[in-house]
């Protein structure tokens, strides 16, 4: 019998972002939340504070990047992030407004997607500091399928005035996800 070759896990990358709550806390559970049931996580970016976008008058995000691998195809990656979403208490009430929790799905492998639930890339994540900075961090050599340009490229020509600053290192938020499994 002729068995398929195992297939390599795609990589994919999340920017997840939290403003109401326990920002960091909810970020973390998520990121437990995310990995196992066919989701590997790989690099983490440090936690950024950073100014709303889209609607100015709410809490300032903790955002960060993270990389991962998965054998999911990408609608199922989709769902099970909206389902963690769910369990961690997202109510959606309004575009772009406050959130426990907001996972986003930047780029899968080289692939490009469009249909009403999956857009990919991220359609906005070219024009977000609040992305391109934590995702420079881990990685700032990644050519963005479809656009030609690295990240650390798309940050360099990013006109996002917003403020995004480091307050967890990387290292900070692996003790962090250690302590909690312990
Ligand atoms: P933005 O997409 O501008 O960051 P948002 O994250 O606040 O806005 P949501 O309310 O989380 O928007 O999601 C709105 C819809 O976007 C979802 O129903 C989802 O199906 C769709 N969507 C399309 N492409 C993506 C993607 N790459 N990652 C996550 N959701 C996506
Ligand atoms: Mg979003
Ligand atoms: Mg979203």
């Amino acid at each position: 019998m002729k068995l398929n070759p195992p297939r390599r896990a795609p990589e994919a990358f999340l920017s997840l972002g939290a403003n109401l709550g326990d920002r960091e806390e909810n970020l973390i559970r998520a990121l437990q939340a995310l990995r196992g049931r066919g989701i590997r996580l790989g690099r983490l970016s440090g936690l950024y504070e950073t100014e709303p976008v889209g609607r100015e008058e709410q809490p300032d995000f903790l955002n960060m990047v993270v990389r991962l691998t998965t054998l999911l195809p990408p609608l199922q990656l989709l769902t099970r992030m909206q389902e963690i979403e769910q369990q961690l208490g997202r109510v959606r009430h309004e575009r772009w407004g406050a959130r426990t929790i907001d996972l986003d799905l930047l780029c899968m492998g080289g692939l490009i997607w469009r249909d009403e639930r999956l857009v990919l890339p991220h359609p906005r994540l070219h024009e977000r500091r609040f992305v391109l900075v934590p995702f420079a961090e881990i990685a700032a050599d990644y050519e963005v399928p479809g656009t030609g340009a690295t990240v650390k490229e798309l940050l360099r020509d990013c006109r996002d005035p917003h403020r995004v600053r480091l307050c967890w290192s990387a290292e900070q938020v692996q003790l962090r996800m250690r302590k909690a499994r312990a």
